[in-house]
């Protein structure tokens, strides 16, 4: 949501309330009245929208009708966000009171828009959630913690996307139109994990996804602000874009860190037992010594001969007796 430069304690500050405790794994689904909260006027100190919303406007699909079966435009907010990104394969921690926290409601969803915290820390999603002293919170709907899980903060309008421009975007008013990642960084562009990066790219293809979106609507902050946005740094938004997309069409998608877990597991409980057989039985068959060099020792009981050496000289012994 800031510029790197800022100190972490700007994201982390005193002005956020008391931790109220973590959140429970899944929240009511009852949706709590979302009061539309005085809307922030100072534009340059903050991520807040800079001029009157006008809703409407007909939303343009990115595809032919005919191709895809995903092809509507959600109106309305994302109460689905938690769903979606579960059936994504990501893990999901719901907020309580997520579906009835923001501010307002949204127009029509046009795309994700991706920053990073400039914090680092696994307490980063205090602020997104309760703001700071000059901007209130909820500042994104999502914040993405460093081992790829999402928190689902709110689904109403969030503060995060500040003045700017982007193709099919309303300009300087695309909080009501797009969805806000926060992703937990220091903001160097150099502490991204690679489970948090493969969780990004999906998580923001199941939102384009849901939404009937390609990821020609996946846009960097740095990309849309006209404010010197630098977020989110160290990513590279075109082969972002195209990793996205390929997880949107579920063409030549790349494993994700679940996916890769669970093969380790695999190899780990089930050929690892394996190759223990295998070693067992060869060293029943060869003999015991060195036999992780190749090089079988026989047993003493057969003369220093491996079982099948063994083998084959009592049967030559039995062909000379036969031959007799
Ligand atoms: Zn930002």
């Amino acid at each position: 949501m800031r510029q790197a430069g800022i100190a972490p304690d700007a994201a982390e500050g005193s002005s956020a309330p008391p931790d109220p405790g973590s959140p429970r794994p899944l929240a009511s689904r009852a949706r709590s009245p979302r009061s539309r909260g005085r809307r922030p006027t100072d534009a340059g100190a903050f991520d807040g929208p800079t001029r009157a919303f006008t809703a409407g406007g007909a939303v343009a699909f990115p595809y032919d009708d005919s191709t895809k079966d995903t092809i509507m435009s959600w109106t309305g907010d994302p109460v689905w966000l938690a769903d979606v990104l579960r059936e994504a394969g990501l893990r999901v921690i719901e907020h309580e009171g997520w579906r009835g926290r923001g501010h307002g409601d949204f127009a029509d969803i046009r795309g994700v828009l991706c920053h990073h915290t400039a914090g680092g820390s696994h307490n980063d999603w205090h602020i997104v959630q309760y703001g700071r002293s000059d901007l209130a919170g909820p500042l994104a709907q999502l914040v993405l913690e460093r081992d790829g899980t999402f928190r689902v903060i709110a689904a109403g309008v969030c503060w995060h996307a500040g003045r700017g421009a982007w193709p099919g975007w309303p300009t300087n008013n695309a909080n009501y139109h797009v969805i806000g990642i926060e992703a937990v960084s220091r903001g160097d562009g150099t502490d991204w994990t690679p489970a948090q990066l493969d969780a990004y790219k999906r998580g923001c293809a199941a939102i384009l996804r849901r939404v009937g979106r390609t990821a020609a609507d996946c846009v960097a902050h740095r990309e849309y602000s006209s404010e010197g946005k630098i977020d989110p740094a160290g990513i590279d938004m075109d082969a972002f874009r195209a990793d996205v997309q390929a997880f949107i069409e579920g063409e030549d998608a790349p494993m994700s860190a679940s996916e890769v877990n669970q093969i380790q597991h695999f190899i780990a409980e089930f050929c690892g037992p394996i190759g223990s057989d295998v070693k067992d039985l060869r060293e029943q068959l060869c003999g015991h010594a060195q036999r992780d060099r190749g090089e079988y020792g026989g047993w003493p009981q057969l003369g220093g001969r491996t079982v099948v050496d063994a083998l084959g000289e009592i049967l030559t012994r039995l062909d000379e007796l036969e031959a007799r």
